[in-house]
Formats: structure tokens, sequence, C-alpha cells
């Protein structure tokens, strides 16, 4: 696609040379990289408009009050959802821990919580915990040996276990696969059970509609998704949402407050308390109008076409191990080589201005179920481009070279 050309201009980052080497970066599930009208909005809060948000009757804080809220309903548009079912949280992690911890009134012993096994720990330990305060059994839909989840051995085993949570990544952080969601989530409701579906990696580079896809609670972490960081977003079913007890208290959430009894706003003021991150809500507002603007179907195609043409170079290396759903993936490559320690070629890699990431992404149990003491994760974003693939991929085979001597 010739505007990639034109659309890696945006990503000021992308212009700098890292041990003398052009900057390759291949780390964009780890974070993406920020297009310079998200810097700018940030910047222009700053400098111009800053002001808390809420509070005062001033023009400032109107001005900001009124941007952070069109924010909200952007972002509501772009999810095909309600405004008010859009709770500002501080990322993913903090959106999943919301829930998990809201819901332990709901739950007993016995209950079930399910999940995979290739979540993120992000979407395992905030369970885990959850079962531990009510004596429900977590349960672990498994993977195959390439960590592929079988489609209809989840269904099935979603009919077996009658969770009631279900909770699922919508793509893998280690090996891109793309979940099977939507039917996951039908079944797990038909049986009542409460779902979630952790989209941090997903959003970016499936752009869900979250009306169609029907889960009750989805969450997301903007600085994946050309936003800044410590902002994340939980969607939530309005009832459900606003039944969830508050999370975190203090000033802004509540309707009244005396010393013998607090009352609390309906949400999403009701789980957002204290002084929000006003200026990376103001970002994320730019990185949707960065996504709106830009052909969806298009970037989607593109990239899907760099990741095969990634995989195919990957692959023609000997002693490569390539693991996930090749072919079902947001562009992400985890991949091993011979026993070789993966620390060690990421440093390699790194020497030549090639950023990857490597080791256990947050899924050690993923990792274990995979006999892998860590892979090498290359993570593509639409910016990527031919000649980042063919210059990690020169980069590699140098690495590669070094180390067998
Ligand atoms: N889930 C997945 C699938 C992720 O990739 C990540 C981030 N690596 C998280 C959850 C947690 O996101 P954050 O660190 O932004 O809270």
């Amino acid at each position: 696609m010739s505007d990639i050309t034109q659309l890696r201009k945006d990503f000021p980052t992308l212009k700098q040379t890292i041990e003398g080497h052009p900057l390759v970066y291949l780390d964009s599930g780890a974070t993406s990289q920020k297009p310079q009208a998200v810097i700018d909005a940030v910047n222009l809060f700053y400098t111009k408009n800053n002001a808390n948000v809420h509070r005062g009757l001033h023009t400032l804080s109107e001005v900001a009050t009124t941007q952070y809220e069109k924010v909200r309903e952007k972002l509501a548009r772009f999810l095909d959802v309600n405004a008010m079912e859009c709770v500002w949280t501080s990322g993913a992690t903090h959106s999943i821990n919301l829930v998990a911890a809201g819901l332990t009134s709901q739950l007993s012993t016995g209950d079930v919580i399910l999940i995979t096994a290739l979540e993120h720990h992000a979407n395992i330990v905030p369970w885990q915990q959850l079962a531990a305060r009510t004596g429900a059994k977590l349960e672990i839909i498994s993977v195959d040996e390439h960590g592929v989840i079988n489609s209809d051995l989840a269904l099935a085993e979603i009919q077996k276990s009658k969770p009631k949570v279900f909770a699922c990544s919508h793509a893998s952080n280690t090996l891109g696969n793309i979940q099977d969601v939507q039917a996951f989530v039908a079944k797990a409701k038909e049986l009542g059970a409460i779902t979630l579906v952790d989209g941090a990696q997903a959003f970016l580079h499936l752009r869900p509609n979250l009306r169609q896809l029907d889960c009750d609670f989805y969450v997301l972490s903007a600085h994946k998704a050309l936003g800044p960081t410590g902002l994340g977003v939980l969607y939530g079913k309005y009832e459900l949402l606003n039944a969830l007890p508050v999370y975190q208290t203090g000033g802004e959430m509540i309707d009244t407050v005396s010393f013998t009894k607090t009352t609390f706003r309906q949400a999403p003021a009701k789980f957002e308390p204290g002084t929000p991150n006003i200026s990376a809500v103001l970002g994320f507002g730019a990185a949707l109008d960065y996504l709106n603007a830009i052909n969806f179907d298009a970037l989607h195609q593109y990239e899907q076409g760099l990741y095969q043409y990634l995989i195919q170079r990957l692959q023609s290396i000997d002693g490569i191990k390539v693991y996930g759903d090749l072919k079902n993936n947001i562009g992400t490559a985890s991949f091993t080589y011979k026993n070789e320690h993966h620390y060690d070629l990421a440093m390699l890699l790194n020497s030549y201005g090639v950023a990857v990431r490597s080791g256990h992404h947050c899924t050690q149990p993923l990792m274990q179920t995979l006999n892998l003491n860590g892979t090498i994760r290359v993570s593509l974003a639409f910016y990527n481009n031919r000649c980042d693939v063919d210059a990690f991929i020169s980069a590699l085979t140098n690495s590669i070279e070094l180390i067998e001597g």
C-alpha cells in the first residue's frame, strides 16, 4: 500500500537511529508508536487548555470537561456502544481488576471461572484472586502444541464447565492468535455466564464492533492503539456495569458524603474517582480521529500481507520455529531458534537497531504449556513495511551467524 510511506511520516519516533542503524520497531504489542497528532493533542492541553475536569465553572475547566467527555462519545461511536457504558481506567489491567473485584459477591464455592491457557497475566491473576476469595474454581481451556485453541473443543469446554464467568483474550499478546470470541461469548452467555473479552491486543488490529460481539465487558489499553500510556477503557453493558460495586472511592464519584454515609453516582462516574488522566484521554481522542481517517479494510489487508511475508521469511531460516495460529493472526510472530536463549538473540537484534520483545511476555502458563522458557516476539503494526521485515531478517541471520560462531 503506497500511502504507508506517507503514514510512517506521522510517527516521529520511527525517524531515529539506534546503535547507528535506522530504528526497526517491531514491538507494537508492548506499546504502539504515537502519531504526531496524538503528541500535539497532549501538548496542546498542557500549553493552552490545562484545567481540571468536572470541577470549575471557569472557561478553561469547561473547555477541558467538554473535550474530555467528547472523547468518551467518540470512543463509544468507535465501539458502537453508549458513552455511559465506557469507563476510563488506567489500563486493561485496571479494567479487569475492577470487574473481578466487583463480581466477588456474585460467586460462591464451586462456581466456575473459565479462561484460556493463552491469557496474559492480567487476565489470569485477577480471576485467580477472585476464585481464592469466593471458593470458585478457575478452569482453563487448553491450547494445542502450537499454542492454538481449537474452537470446537473450546465450545465443548464451555458447555461442560457451565461457567459463572468466562474471560478470554480477543487476540493473544504472545502469539497473535485471534480467538473465535463471538462464538465463545454467545455460548457462555447462553449458559448464563458473565463474559469479559480482553481486547488489549485486538483493538488496534480488528476494530471490534461491541454491539455485534455482544460481550458483557470488553477491556483495552489506549497505549497499544496509538494513544498515550496510563489510560484504559472498561466497556460494560450498562445494567451489569452499574450493578458492580464501587472499586476505588474518593472525590467525583460520589453523590453525597457525610461522616456516617456516602452515596455514589451512577456508572461511569462511580468508577472514576479523583482527577482522571485528562491529557491521555485527549491524546486518545486524537488517536481515534487518526484511526477514523484511514481506510481500515485496506490497512487490515496490508497488515495481513506484511505478516504473511514475515512468516514466510522467518520460516525459510533453518532452526526457527514459529508458534501460534499463523492463519488467523493480528500480525504477531513468536519464535525460537534451536535451543538458543531468546535473551541473547534479542540483545544482538538490538545492536542492529531492531526492537523486539523476548521472554515469557506475561504469559508464563502458556510458556509452561508449550514447554518453553521464552520466545522472541515480533509484533507488527500498520506503520511497518517490507523494509522493516527485511532489515529484521538480515539482522536475525547475522545474529545467528554470530551465535553459531
Ligand atoms: N491483556 C493483554 C492481551 C495484553 O497484551 C496486555 C498488555 N501487554 C494487557 C492485558 C495489560 O495491559 P496494560 O499493561 O496496558 O494494563
